[in-house]
């Protein structure tokens, strides 16, 4: 098998075969199993916890600035390792290499650094209530304890990452559990971590689907879960992490809007929409699925959009020139083509709507890329979360009715907004109810900004100095200076 791991799992600093009942791990673009992995049984999660609880101990004692350089050489360690860890990726994921080289381990590595710098520089506040010798407090920011990370499987390391940065930075050990469906990569995370130099059991990986992420999220030694998936999913972690008064952190679902007004440049607004609709064959939580375009461009932004998606290359996903692989999983391709052919019953289908074939890759997951002409925000395609290449295409006329549309969900992960006016994209992302939002320009999260959703999109923020506040605690210590006056 072309990706088997040494092992399963990872706990205490090295590779566990696990007992557990085997899975295959498919190549989306063949079909052909690539891994065998063992999902964990009840007492490996509870061996995964136990280790990160004595190497939560070990590492709360480690100087900030120590933690800080171990996070450093992880990152300097997944850039060297760069290409090896995409090529897993691609194979776990069917992601094109082209894509996997720039955006997931990379990506990962820019986090660790990142968080290596804050860990350095946490620091606590003074509050005086008199003069230089009176009464005073301090607060320290001090970690939670042993935190879950549960990935999806888009950006499997990315979200690995995106999680374990910030938590290690602050003092805190993990146990993350990847995906099923991508059980790879995350192993890689916890072998560049413990090579630069991280303590045994601060950074664990168990494999298993929702039996497993739902264990952990149960467990009394664990202090917080971070969820990246489904709204469904969180609605469940939320539940399951209430019994026992866990920290969430949730990072779901959207249907986001992106609106071009007829001032936008058509042709970055376009590259915009494919980007916001297509990159990892449309498996983003963010996409920009509802692309709102102004009446008066909608023919020009049609024209343009319609000869560029026929031009973009489906194909072997290792080859580096391909712009498009399949679906993750067989599972997922046919939950899309069943959403096709809503589409085709709702919508006018300009282009796409079913299976895509590739040459020498016939048992892979592939749908085509797909643009809807939708004339009602209430068809299927256009309110519910697809996670596919399914654009829907929208028209408008004025400003606030394309507010009011575009805020017409219970999602509120993500918006965009295409205008030359700059005063009007700062009213119109004033006026969305989205998480994050971008104008003239679509998808970008740097490790810098703080990202995540609103509504049902989710929970708590990742990366930026925000994702501190959600992996660490403030104790406050109020200091005496002078002598307690006690009435008795
Ligand atoms: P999913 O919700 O099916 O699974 C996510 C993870 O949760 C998996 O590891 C799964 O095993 C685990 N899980 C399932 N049931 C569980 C339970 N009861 N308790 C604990 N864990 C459980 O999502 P998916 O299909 O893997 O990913 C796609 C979804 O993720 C989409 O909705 C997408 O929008 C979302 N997503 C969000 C972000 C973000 O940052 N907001 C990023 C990527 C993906």
């Amino acid at each position: 098998m072309r990706a088997q791991p040494e092992g399963s799992h990872y706990v205490d600093g090295a590779y566990l075969a696990g007992a557990g009942e085997r899975h295959p791990d498919p190549y989306p673009a063949t079909a052909e199993t690539i891994a065998e992995i063992a999902w964990a049984t009840p007492d490996e999660v509870d061996a995964a916890v136990a280790s990160a609880r004595r190497g939560f101990e070990v590492w709360r004692k480690t100087a900030p600035a120590e933690r800080g350089r171990v996070l450093r050489r992880a990152a300097d360690i997944l850039r060297r390792d760069n290409r090896a860890i995409s090529e897993i990726e691609t194979l776990d994921t069917g992601k094109p290499l082209q894509e996997t080289l720039v955006a997931d381990a990379a990506s990962g590595a820019d986090c660790l650094e990142y968080f290596a710098a804050q860990a350095a520089t946490l620091t606590g506040d003074h509050i005086g209530f008199s003069g230089d010798d009176g009464d005073f407090a301090y607060t320290r920011r001090e970690p939670l304890g042993v935190c879950v990370g549960i990935g999806a499987w888009n950006y499997p390391i990315q979200i690995a990452c995106w999680k374990a940065a910030p938590a290690l930075a602050c003092g805190n050990a993990m146990v993350f559990k990847p995906s099923e469906v991508t059980p790879l990569s995350a192993l890689s995370l916890a072998r560049a971590l413990s090579e630069a130099g991280l303590p045994d059991g601060v950074f664990n990986v168990v494999q298993g689907g929702g039996a497993v992420g739902a264990a952990l999220v149960a467990h009394p030694d664990v202090a917080k879960v971070s969820l990246t998936g489904e709204s469904g999913t969180g609605i469940k972690v939320m539940t399951g992490a209430a019994a026992t008064l866990k920290h969430v952190t949730l990072e779901l679902g959207g249907k986001s809007p992106l609106i071009v007004f007829d001032d936008a440049s058509i042709d970055q607004a376009v590259g915009a929409a494919m980007l916001a609709n297509f990159y990892s064959t449309g498996q983003v939580c963010s996409n920009g699925t509802r692309v709102f375009v102004h009446e008066a461009i909608k023919d020009a932004f049609i024209d343009r959009l319609l000869a560029r998606t026929r031009a973009l290359r489906l194909g072997d996903p290792l080859d580096e020139t391909t712009q498009i692989g399949p679906l993750v999983s067989a599972g997922h391709r046919d939950k899309v083509l069943g959403y096709y052919e809503k589409g085709k019953a709702e919508t006018t289908v300009l282009i796409g709507g079913g299976r895509a074939e590739v040459a020498g890759f016939e048992n892979g997951y592939w749908v085509e890329p797909t643009v809807f002409d939708v004339a009602s925000d209430a068809a299927v395609v256009a309110t519910e979360e697809i996670f596919g290449p399914a654009m829907s295409l929208l028209t408008f006329g004025d400003e606030d009715e394309v507010t009011a549309r575009a805020n017409a969900t219970r999602f509120g992960l993500a918006a965009g907004v295409f205008t030359r006016d700059l005063a009007r994209g700062h009213r119109m992302v004033a006026r969305l109810r989205a998480g994050t939002c971008w104008i003239n320009t679509y998808n970008l999260t740097p490790i810098e900004m703080p990202f995540g959703g609103v509504g049902r999109s989710g929970l708590g923020r990742e990366n930026g100095g925000a994702a501190i506040e959600h992996y660490s605690q403030v104790k406050s210590v109020y200091v005496a200076m002078t002598d307690i006056d006690a009435p008795y």
